[in-house]
């Protein structure tokens, strides 16, 4: 780029991470255009209309420590539209028992703050809480850095550490498998120590639990596209990257599709940059020849799913915005009733089922039967209640696995061709498939773009 030339970059894909590096770009005075292949932004984490219901593809959280979603959040001008708890407190019911507790926290220094909270955890026995205790301390000590983490499950580590297989059910399963989506046994101890020790051993608040109060695609997509058109960014939907052909000096050429392009096609020319925002797979397909020492390490990285069971009742039967449940099919249910314009006295809940790998294409009908008599059993509420609406969500790609060994799999934001460049919750951030993990990806992207450029 020279003095004179305004430096022109597009960006495929309309996610998260696409959304952040986009934003990055023309905040650095670049030329940027935006490919997204869908009818909207926001990828993977998007709302839809059924009938009156706004409805989430699948439920999405965030924490306190989530700096870079936040800070996403607050460029788009949204912070108001989400909240985050005061202090972090997440109701837990066995169904077996009947005993309720929570995982909480207090006002009080790293590691004390959880101190009180596991002494007081019903779900499981003193023993346990204490070696659930020296378990985390332990964690607290691991090197992210080290790279033997990826190469071992979380599974094994927590044996190791003396961890029973009901506080592994009871608690590191119950937030693992929610943030990971993954159990135990399927996770690199590097990701689960990250997520464990970044969201309980850091900071007190950095496990404050935060979600959107409005649907996901009012901040994903209606915001998102306003704050990319106030940048300047030409926001190009339903249009498809098909190919990149490298050109001298990096400067690109790649051919776009889409019904709303003049003649179906365009192709863009002179790119200073070209940012691949997109899955493993379409960036595995997308990237020239050469841009990476190992391209098929990409397919390799494989994907985990997420179901999400939406239910309607006509009236209220669970109390508080979420529940999570033990000695039961259900993982977490979320009362999604406000956030889904549902009106008179009906109650809209969300089941959000992670890492269900036979589940995910089970008939609604066999899901149906399974999930309404297991809600029943844990609000017995929903005893008196009638279903008035049953539907499911189903993401068989939600997130990338994040299984031992594939943290070496997973690349940074440069490629070996100069000028392309690699983001995504799937590349290298440390960070496991999350929003947090696609924007870090993004601002990683843009950086390097504008590192190249200079
Ligand atoms: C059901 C569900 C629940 C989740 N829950 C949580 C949660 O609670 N908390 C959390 O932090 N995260 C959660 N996640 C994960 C989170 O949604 C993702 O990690 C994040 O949104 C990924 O963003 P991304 O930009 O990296 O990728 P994507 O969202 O996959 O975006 C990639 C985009 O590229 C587009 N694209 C692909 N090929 C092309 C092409 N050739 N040309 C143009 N465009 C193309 C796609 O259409 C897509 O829009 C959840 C995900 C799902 C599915």
């Amino acid at each position: 780029m020279n003095g004179t030339r305004q430096g022109r970059a597009l960006v495929i894909g309309g996610g998260l991470a696409g959304i952040t590096a986009a934003l990055r770009l023309a905040d650095a005075g670049l030329k940027v255009t935006l490919a997204e292949a869908r009818p909207r932004l926001g990828g993977l984490a998007f709302s839809f209309q059924r009938g009156v219901l706004t409805v989430d593809n699948g439920q999405h959280v965030f924490l306190r420590c989530c700096t870079a979603y936040r800070g996403l959040l607050q460029r788009l001008g949204v912070r108001d539209e989400v909240m985050i708890q005061p202090r972090l407190d997440v109701p837990v019911r066995d169904v077996n028992t009947g005993r309720e507790g929570s995982i909480s926290r207090d006002p009080l220094p790293v590691p004390l703050h959880l101190g009180r909270g596991l002494l007081r955890y019903p779900h499981l026995s003193l023993a346990e809480r204490a070696a659930t205790g020296r378990a985390a301390l332990a964690l607290k000590r691991l090197d992210l850095a080290d790279p033997a983490l990826d190469r071992r499950s979380f599974a094994d580590w927590l044996r190791e550490h003396g961890q029973s297989a009901r506080a592994v059910e009871a608690l590191w399963d119950l937030v693992g498998v929610a943030t990971l989506n993954a159990t135990a046994e399927e996770s690199s101890l590097a990701l689960a120590a990250m997520v464990f020790k970044t969201g309980l051993l850091t900071d007190p608040g950095a496990s404050d639990i935060g979600f959107a109060k409005v649907p996901l695609g009012r901040i994903h997509d209606d915001m998102a596209r306003a704050a990319l058109n106030r940048a300047g960014v030409r926001v190009l939907l339903r249009t498809r990257a098909a190919q990149i052909t490298p050109g001298p000096d990096a400067r690109h050429e790649v051919q776009l599709e889409g019904e709303r392009l003049d003649g179906g096609a365009e192709t863009l020319r002179d790119l200073d940059a070209v940012v691949l925002a997109v899955p493993q797979d379409a960036a595995h397909d997308l990237l020239p020849p050469g841009s990476l020492d190992e391209p098929e390490a990409l397919l390799k990285i494989g994907y985990a799913p997420i179901l999400n069971v939406h239910v309607v009742y006509d009236r209220p039967v669970l109390d508080g915005p979420f529940l999570a449940a033990l000695g039961s099919p259900i993982q977490w249910v979320f009362d999604r009733t406000a956030h889904s314009g549902l009106r008179g006295p009906g109650q809209y809940l969300a089941l959000s089922q992670s890492a269900v790998r036979t589940e995910i294409d089970e008939p609604v009908a066999v899901l149906r039967q399974r999930y309404l008599p297991a809600l029943e059993r844990l609000l017995p509420r929903a005893r008196e209640a009638e279903v008035t609406e049953f539907f499911v969500t189903r993401e068989r790609t939600a997130t990338f696995a994040p299984t031992p060994g594939n943290g070496a799999l997973r690349p940074g934001p440069a490629t070996g061709t100069p000028g392309v460049h690699l983001a995504g919750a799937w590349t290298a951030t440390g960070w496991p498939a999350t929003m947090e993990s696609a924007v870090r990806s993004g601002t990683a992207a843009a950086r390097n773009v504008l590192r190249e450029l200079r």
